[in-house]
């Protein structure tokens, strides 16, 4: 079972992990887009981190709702109130359950992506962050360590892509042949999870 802690530590990682690659993410959004993936994501794993020290969540919905919040309200790019979608639906999802299992947390986190989708109106080969996140959510029946590889995959397989939502989107064939930063740090945050479940 998973407990407030096990999300706190996801979470803490994930922004252990965005600190690190912050400049690759920039990087990768530089030819599509507007350079500035990961400052917004530094600023907003920065926030969640500080948030969930203060706040002190005590179970894993209320965890993963607050880290949302402060997605949506620190990121001004588009990838703020997806990411902060992602969690907080996911952790709506959870209720207030003080533990919940790997099947639990693999329902809660496919609403979790399908409010993405509905909200940015992306599809699985968009090349958007829908193409890690599907794909590791398909693969959680399977384990953390299959959902990190699907995720990395998924992540990978967005370069010949041709984009169709996003900032991506407005360079049309210009677009094919660079790695989507979205997708790039959804692989991350499933990358922390599956670190987290070590
Ligand atoms: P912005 O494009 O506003 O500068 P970011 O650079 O932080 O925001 O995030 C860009 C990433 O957001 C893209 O690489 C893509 O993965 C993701 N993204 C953009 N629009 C959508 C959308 N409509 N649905 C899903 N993901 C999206
Ligand atoms: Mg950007
Ligand atoms: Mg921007």
């Amino acid at each position: 079972m998973l407990d407030a802690d096990f999300f706190r530590r996801w979470m803490t990682t994930a922004a252990a992990s965005v600190d690190r690659e912050a400049e690759r993410l920039t990087a990768l959004d530089s030819p599509i887009g507007d350079a500035d993936h990961g400052t917004n994501l530094h600023r907003g794993f920065t926030a969640v981190a500080s948030a969930l020290e203060t706040e002190a969540p005590q179970t894993p919905g209320a965890v993963l709702v607050l880290a949302g919040r402060q997605l949506i309200s620190k990121v001004g790019g588009a990838s703020g109130p997806l990411y902060g979608t992602l969690l907080r639906r996911t952790g709506k999802a959870l209720g207030d359950a003080g533990e919940v299992s790997e099947e639990q947390l693999a329902a809660a986190l496919r609403e979790g992506v399908d409010a993405v989708m509905a909200l940015g109106g992306a599809a699985p080969g968009d090349k958007t962050m829908i193409d890690a996140l599907v794909p590791a959510v398909d693969a959680l029946g399977d384990g953390f360590a299959a959902a990190r590889a699907a995720a990395e995959e998924g992540a990978v397989a967005t370069t010949p892509l041709q984009a169709r939502k996003g900032r991506a989107s407005y360079l049309g064939e210009r677009s094919i042949g660079h790695q989507d930063p979205g997708a790039t740090s959804s692989a991350l945050l499933v990358a922390a999870l599956a670190d987290t479940a070590e």
